[in-house]
């Protein structure tokens, strides 16, 4: 078994300096998470990685707050501040026409479909658009009065794309990167997007762009190579529109230590106690998702129905729980998954259960991290099958959270990022029933000695990629 190699792919531009320079950080993102009381423990990956860069360089965090505001009162004219500690938060409201367009719209119904090739689902709308180049405007316009000459900005995902290209032409001249979470698309699927040019024009106003794994990077560099007749140095470096733009791959990651130990302090809790008397001696089956269709859901039961009908034995042995938060609900698209997702689970559940036996435990609400880790732990199966995912933090937090000495198995979709670093993991291709079934039911029959030497080898590769190595990497090539 190989793992994947540094975090830091050969072919990144500078070599990291892992003294990062003291420069005030300046973090963008769509959503800013601002302390609240009583409100802890509930982030994910982003939040994590992007406080502790923070805390430790000190620094602002910039974004959306959230709410949305009558169009009639027009746009705030500047951004609401408040401090934590070494860190600013500052927030800007947005009217509920702008969250439609840029949030709704042109975010989650042009780029996401298209980035994880639901070309059928993609609406390229041009309200879509303007509203998306009118909020990422201002974005800049408000974030530019807080800026200091030598600020290090980090700007984050596709909702953000533009902002360097705003900013520059409000003449800001501070070193930005930019990092996107989610699957940079084939050449092929990029050029449905009708403005994809300007899009990728926009990219280079950065100094670097950083991707999840080298298959996006080189997706991006094919694409500037191909389409823009754009010089590609030999370090990955890209020069057009009259300007160079360093590319890397960063693998995001989770805080690997303090999940492991929470899993262990949480099989001890009550829940988690109450979930194991649930299961009995039965194998439970885990799939931890926000309910959209990247994710491949439907999928999933269905090659859960493959296992059940290929392997019968399984009948009345093996439990599935499936949590699923609704997501992005304004988008018809979720709806209708949701829908889809509540037949597929009642008709499994009609077509197999018993009267002691029910084959699928389907939850339409999320978790702490906390209690999902104890989760985690219980399922002698973690099942993540997405067909198409930036990365999948669930697939790490799964592998983190298993007993070292009795340890799970984790079936994986070769088309999750998480694929790249994790092949302890069965790896499987989510499209192919069958092969996903089997899959599941060698995880099942995995020996004692194999789990662990599978185990093993990934829980070693998320200690030393863990959250911090990630933004360690991505900050000390950026101020390089
Ligand atoms: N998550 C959570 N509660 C839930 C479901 C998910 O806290 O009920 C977290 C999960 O632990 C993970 C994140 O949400 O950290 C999901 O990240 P992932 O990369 O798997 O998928 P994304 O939702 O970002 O596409």
């Amino acid at each position: 078994m190989t793992l994947a190699g540094p975090a830091v792919s050969s072919k990144t531009a500078s070599k990291p300096d892992r003294t990062v320079a003291k420069r005030r950080l300046v973090v963008v993102s769509n959503r800013v998470a601002v302390p609240r009381p009583g409100r802890t423990g509930g982030e994910g990956g982003l939040a994590v990685g992007v406080k502790a860069a923070l805390e430790e360089s000190g620094g602002m965090w910039f974004g959306w707050s959230g709410k949305t505001i009558d169009h009639e009162k027009g746009e705030p004219d500047a951004a609401d501040l408040s401090e934590s500690g070494p860190i600013t938060y500052a927030t800007i409201d947005l009217t509920q026409r702008d969250y439609d367009e840029y949030y709704n719209g042109f975010a989650n119904r042009s780029i996401w479909p298209l980035f994880h090739y639901r070309l059928d689902l993609a609406d390229f709308n041009r309200r879509y658009l303007a509203g998306y180049q009118r909020v990422n405007a201002l974005f800049a316009r408000r974030l530019a009065p807080l800026l200091r000459a030598d600020d290090l900005l980090w700007i984050h995902d596709y909702h953000l794309i533009p902002m360097a290209e705003q900013l520059r032409h409000m003449g800001c001249r501070q070193i930005m990167g930019f990092f996107l979470h989610i699957p940079w698309p084939a050449m092929e699927v990029l050029l449905a997007l009708p403005n994809q040019r300007a899009l990728v024009q926009s990219l280079c106003a950065y100094d670097l762009v950083g991707f999840q794994t080298e298959d996006y990077r080189k997706a991006f560099l094919d694409y500037c190579q191909r389409e823009l007749s754009a010089t590609i140095l030999e370090d990955g470096t890209v020069e057009a529109f009259g300007r160079r733009v360093r590319t890397g791959t960063f693998p995001i990651s989770i805080d690997t230590e303090p999940l492991a130990k929470a899993a262990e302090e949480a099989s001890d809790s009550r829940q988690i106690r109450r979930l194991r008397e649930s299961v009995r001696n039965r194998d439970l089956i885990i799939g931890v998702d926000r309910l959209d269709y990247s994710k491949g859901l439907l999928v999933r039961v269905q090659a859960y129905e493959h296992l059940l009908r290929a392997y019968p034995a399984n009948r009345g042995r093996v439990v599935m729980l499936q949590i699923a938060p609704p997501s992005r609900m304004e988008v018809p698209e979720y709806m209708q998954l949701r829908h889809e997702m509540e037949g597929a689970c009642g008709h499994l559940n009609g077509a197999f259960a018993e009267f002691d036996w029910t084959p699928v435990r389907y939850l339409n609400k999320g978790f702490s991290r906390r209690m999902l880790a104890g989760f985690y732990r219980t399922a002698r199966v973690g099942l993540v099958t997405p067909l198409r995912d930036g990365m999948n933090l669930v697939a790490k937090e799964y592998v983190a959270s298993q007993d070292p000495e009795d340890p799970g198995v984790l079936v994986l979709s070769r088309f999750a990022g998480a694929a790249r670093e994790l092949d302890g993991a069965l790896i499987v291709n989510p499209y192919d029933l069958e092969a996903t079934a089997e899959a599941m039911q060698t995880a099942l029959s995995l020996d004692l000695e194999e789990r662990r030497e599978r185990y093993r080898t990934m829980f070693k590769h998320l200690q030393t990629y863990d959250i911090d190595r990630w933004r360690e990497d991505y900050l000390s090539v950026l101020a390089a």
